[in-house]
């Protein structure tokens, strides 16, 4: 099964932030949004870097509460592992794990067309292994 079984089912809705946004900018919109990961993007919606909530709370740490003052670009990672909707949902796991992190942004021909959380990652393959054993079981019924 390929990344775009995910996106058609969950949709391609991305949020976004612009490099020059604060932290607190950040933490708004994460906590509005109810989402771990803003892809950072600048001008003509290029990708820049990915700032999630880990990365928030190590300035956090670092800084304190001035932290929220600071530019999305003092936390972000810029160098960002991406997929593409045909690369195998099993691939997009073994990146997350090889990474350590839980977001990867969808690339199409340098276009942004979607993310998948490892929430949805795991959400798709319990619904995988379910169909399976559902399979499994109707065909040891009728055999
Ligand atoms: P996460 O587990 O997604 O909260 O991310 C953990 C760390 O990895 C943070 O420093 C993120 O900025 C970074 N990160 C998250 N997603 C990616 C990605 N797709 N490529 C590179 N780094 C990432």
């Amino acid at each position: 099964m390929t990344v775009k079984a995910i996106l058609s089912a969950k949709g391609t809705s991305i949020t976004t932030v612009e490099p020059a946004a604060t932290l607190g900018d950040a933490i708004s919109m994460l906590a509005e949004r109810r989402i771990g990961a803003l892809v950072v993007t600048g001008a003509d919606n290029r990708l820049v870097g990915i700032i999630t909530e880990r990365d928030i709370v190590r300035m956090l740490a670092k800084h304190g509460a001035s932290a929220l003052e600071l530019p999305v670009t003092e936390a972000m990672t810029r160098k960002v592992v991406t997929c593409g909707q045909a690369e195998t949902v099993s691939r997009v796991m073994e990146r997350m794990t090889a990474g350590k992190f839980r977001h990867v942004p969808v690339v199409e021909r340098e276009r942004l067309v979607g993310i998948v959380s490892i929430g949805d990652v795991v959400k798709f393959r319990l619904e995988e292994m379910e169909r399976e054993s559902s399979a499994l079981r109707d065909y040891i019924q009728t055999a």
